[in-house]
């Protein structure tokens, strides 16, 4: 099976669409990997994120912003013979988005920022979230400054 890099944003943005959740890599203080599954909403070339206000994570963006978000779909295992472990291989697409992310401090903002990541979820974006709900969590955008696209068998 055959790779082929995905170019046009609107098929980066579909894949991205039906995905539940994405893994964002991270570069520690010791310049070490840090890989995390996390929830996450999009809207016109942004990414949005939430988490608790204290973590590893927190304390690893604070140091260093830069972060690589990979997002699979379609994954669909396929054999060509069920003996012979070199013919399996797995189809996918996937997206990888490289960037910065931004800390939102803003409550009104930090309000539809919370919205966007239901609407990923729910399909809704109506919810109502008190003063003490919106400051006890940590919402974060990811300005993109790159995104690559690659389906394989697709
Ligand atoms: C599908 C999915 C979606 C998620 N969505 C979100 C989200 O939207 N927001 C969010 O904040 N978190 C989310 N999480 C949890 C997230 O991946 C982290 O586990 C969590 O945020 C804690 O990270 P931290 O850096 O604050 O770790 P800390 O709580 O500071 O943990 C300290 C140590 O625990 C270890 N650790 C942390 N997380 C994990 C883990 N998941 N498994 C094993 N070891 C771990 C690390 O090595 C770290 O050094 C999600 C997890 C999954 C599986």
């Amino acid at each position: 099976m055959k790779s082929r890099n995905i170019s046009l944003v609107a098929a980066m943005e579909d894949i991205i669409a039906r995905c539940s959740y994405c893994s964002m890599g991270m570069v520690d203080k010791d310049n070490k990997p840090y890989v995390l599954h996390m929830n996450f909403g999009y809207e016109d070339g942004v990414l949005y994120l939430h988490s608790a206000p204290k973590g590893k994570k927190i304390d690893v963006l604070q140091n260093n912003n830069n972060v690589c978000l990979a997002f699979s779909t379609d994954h669909v295992l396929e054999h060509q013979n069920a003996d012979v472990a070199c013919s399996y291989s797995m189809k996918y697409r996937s997206v990888l988005v490289f960037g910065k992310t931004e800390f939102i401090d803003d409550l009104s903002e930090k309000r539809q920022i919370l919205n966007l990541i239901m609407k990923q979820y729910t399909g809704r974006c109506d919810y109502e979230y008190s003063d003490p709900a919106a400051k006890s969590v940590t919402v974060y955008k990811v300005i993109i400054e790159k995104m690559e696209g690659r389906a394989y068998g697709y």
